[in-house]
């Protein structure tokens, strides 16, 4: 199989195409990515050599480009992880979130179209089905009620891929995943900001009263889900994926807070995020009982391995908090 991989260079995209040339050492891998501030082929040093890998620069919105390497490397297969991503970022400046998460999915659906391309897999969140009270799951029939700018052009996309599959018979799946960690995530999203600020005995930002809850899934769960999805999911359906695992934010920087051994008196309570939803919460039966996935990491350990990959990779971090994220931060949160 080819896949095209757009996003690749990001969070979730390098571990998919760690995993998947792992699990499938015979399939192709064609790594699209406009390296944006979120992009790093640094994640992806050690598989450069791969003949199996090829990474190519590019914009989703430029559609001759996409078109032509769909066409050279005979792709079957496109999985689009490539968007803006930051909640904050998209209450600042909505107009890139439009640009490349809603015209960018509008660019590849066409050219899947124009190649008749297998399948077409949409990696979407749990944040464009908005925010639940203190009970209840966000199925697949939650309906769509974004709260962000982020959460609006994701739900928008979502909709243009609907479209794709009912009006031209597109062949495509949506997966709404709830938030990840793991290896490579960006420090500006929670969990490796309170790492990385532990680990240098900064102040640790958390919003409002801190009693947000977000569902986390170690991003190796999350791939596992994609690879089901790609190989068995059916044509035009979509798939939520969640491991039930709730925490509120106060929670997750306690537990850091305590597996490093650095001072509580670090965690500071700042102004809330606007329109910040409360929270968030999957129902995954679909997924588990059709395509039979189950995640593997328990929070226990993922946290743990986690944690420990922040302490073995400092170099990484280090590169990217001192260089342009540095001046977004300071933004964000004030000096510190
Ligand atoms: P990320 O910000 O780490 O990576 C995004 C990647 O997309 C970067 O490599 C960036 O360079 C690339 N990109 C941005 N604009 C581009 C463009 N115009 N053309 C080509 N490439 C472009 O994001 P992530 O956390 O890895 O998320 C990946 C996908 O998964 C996103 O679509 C996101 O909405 C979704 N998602 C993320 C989470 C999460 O917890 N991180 C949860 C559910 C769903």
């Amino acid at each position: 199989m080819n896949l095209l991989v757009t996003g690749g260079a990001g969070f979730i995209g390098s571990n998919f195409v760690h995993y998947m040339l792992n699990k499938y050492p015979e399939y192709k891998i064609v790594n699209y990515d406009l390296l944006t501030y979120a992009g790093n082929l640094e994640n992806l040093k050690d598989i450069q050599e791969n003949p199996q890998y090829v990474f190519i620069k590019g914009d989703i919105r430029n559609y001759q480009l996409v078109d032509y390497i769909v066409k050279f490397h005979h792709i079957d297969v496109i999985v689009n992880f490539a968007a803006e991503s930051h909640v904050d970022r998209s209450i600042s400046d909505p107009n890139i979130f439009v640009k490349t998460n809603v015209l960018g999915t509008q660019v590849l659906l066409d050219v899947a179209k124009a190649n008749n391309i297998q399948k077409y897999v949409q990696i979407s969140t749990d944040e464009v089905y908005g925010s639940l009270g203190d009970t209840g799951y966000f199925t697949e029939e939650t309906p769509l009620a974004p709260n962000s700018p982020y959460s609006a052009s994701k739900a928008s996309a979502d909709l243009l891929v609907r479209a794709y599959r009912e009006t031209y018979g597109l062949n495509v799946n949506i997966t709404r995943c709830s938030n990840n960690y793991g290896p490579y995530h960006f420090p500006e999203k929670l969990i490796p900001l309170i790492i990385t600020n532990a680990l240098e005995g900064k102040e640790l930002p958390i919003y409002g009263d801190g009693q947000h809850i977000r569902d986390w899934l170690h991003v190796e769960d999350h791939c596992t889900a994609i690879d089901l999805v790609i190989h068995k999911g059916k044509p035009g359906e979509v798939y939520n994926i969640g491991g039930h695992n709730e925490r509120t934010n106060d929670e997750i920087v306690h537990l850091i807070v305590e597996k490093l051994g650095v001072s509580k008196s670090l965690i500071k309570y700042v102004s809330d995020r606007p329109g910040h939803d409360r929270r968030y919460a999957i129902d995954p039966t679909k997924i588990m009982t059709e395509l039979g996935w189950k995640p593997q990491y328990t929070f226990d350990k993922g946290i743990e391995e986690t944690i420990q990959w922040y302490i073995n990779n400092k170099d990484w971090w280090k590169r990217i908090k001192s260089g342009e994220y540095m001046a977004y931060y300071q933004k964000q949160y004030g000096e510190r």
